[in-house]
């Protein structure tokens, strides 16, 4: 991976690492002597797992005992959504409003906390996540700049087993996930993308663009029963694109943040699934397999090292074509569980980061 004094580097992916909190109720175990983090000021923040040598089961079948991990910034059970979301997000908004586009990713297994930590949890005022925070920012922000006129539009993509659907049409409930228009990519002689079928909803203010993530996490839980988690199979991209005129001034600038709920990285076992199943594992294994390749070569091209970044692999890494590398902020939270039953998975996650880092 690359050397850490890249951090600093606009073109340079951040990563952060969150842990959940565990949870009550449930049977899963916690050794607490098992994880630790560095604390939060630290200089080389570090997550290290440790793992009995006699475990067999799951995917650390290795001989060592101890994973240590470094990130950007380790973020602990004790870490509130306001903190996370001025580490995490408050840099790349800021340039996002800058003309500059931006994206951030949160990798993890299900029920690790992606969710929580783009859109939040919605029992809590102080829950609120990535996203509301972030429209709640950009709208204040925009009131501050009195030289400036913003314009501002949301969408809301789904993409599973790489076909995009939009979260934000209304005649989604009515429909199944088949029967609904398939967002498609098209890119013009400039080589911009566009998405067709993908509403851009013009939010004149919070509330208004509150409404439009609400629809679309309505649409999103929809599709959802226990036994079918279906959004967390899925990646879930909310994007929010902005229109910049400086009093005075004729450019415009536009840019687009996209703030990316990737679906569940946890291996599927090899054997005993099939259909559905392991259609879907396959689609996300090798999408993810694609979003790595495309940071590792964008690392590759910031060195001179390459030239060929390969996007078009997968619907995701062509959406965002436009929104990783160069001049864009790209972060990536890698979600953490760090019950024993789940350290596994963890690790994996993890070691995921390192190599993107
Ligand atoms: P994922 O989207 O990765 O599948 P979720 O975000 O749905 O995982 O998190 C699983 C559960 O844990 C949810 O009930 C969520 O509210 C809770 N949770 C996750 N992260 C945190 C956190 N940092 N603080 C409190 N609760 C959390
Ligand atoms: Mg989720």
């Amino acid at each position: 991976s690359t050397n850490r004094s890249m951090a600093a580097s606009p073109s340079t992916i951040q990563i952060y690492a969150r842990v959940r909190p565990t949870r009550p109720n449930t049977k899963l175990h916690v050794t607490p002597e098992r994880y630790w983090c560095s604390p939060a000021e630290q200089d080389k923040p570090r997550i290290g797992f440790r793992v009995p040598r006699d475990q067999v089961a799951g995917l650390v079948n290795n001989q060592r005992e101890v994973y240590e991990f470094g990130f950007d910034r380790v973020f602990d059970v004790t870490t509130g959504q306001d903190e996370v979301f001025d580490i995490v997000a408050k840099p790349v908004v800021l340039s996002v409003m800058d003309g500059y586009n931006g994206t951030i990713f949160a990798y993890g297994q299900t029920g690790s906390g992606k969710t929580f930590t783009i859109t939040g949890g919605a029992e809590r005022y102080a829950d609120r996540g990535l996203i509301p925070r972030t429209l709640q920012f950009i709208f204040k922000e925009i009131q501050k700049r009195h030289d400036f006129h913003y314009e501002v539009s949301v969408s809301y993509l789904e993409i599973y087993n790489e076909i995009g659907y939009d979260l934000l049409d209304n005649t989604r409930d009515a429909k199944k996930l088949e029967d609904l228009p398939k967002v498609t990519l098209q890119e013009d002689e400039e080589g911009n993308i566009h998405l067709r079928n993908l509403a851009a909803m013009p939010a004149k203010d919070e509330e208004d663009a509150l409404n439009h993530l609400f629809i679309g996490d309505t649409n999103r839980m929809i599709a959802e029963t226990p036994s079918n988690p279906a959004s967390s199979r899925s990646h879930c991209l909310f994007i929010i694109s902005m229109l910049g005129r400086k009093e005075g001034e004729d450019r415009i600038r536009r840019s687009k943040l996209h703030l990316v709920d990737l679906a569940g990285s946890e291996r599927v076992a090899r054997t005993g699934i099939g259909g559905n199943l392991l259609k879907e594992a396959k689609y996300i294994n090798l999408s993810l397999h694609y979003l790595e390749q495309v940071i590792i070569a964008l690392h590759e091209k910031a060195l001179g090292r390459r030239t060929h970044v390969p996007y078009r692999n997968s619907m995701m890494t062509s959406v965002l074509r436009d929104s990783l590398g160069g001049n864009c902020r790209t972060t990536m939270v890698a979600t953490v569980a760090v019950e024993d039953e789940l350290i596994d998975e963890s690790i994996s996650t993890c070691r995921f980061a390192q190599r993107v880092a």
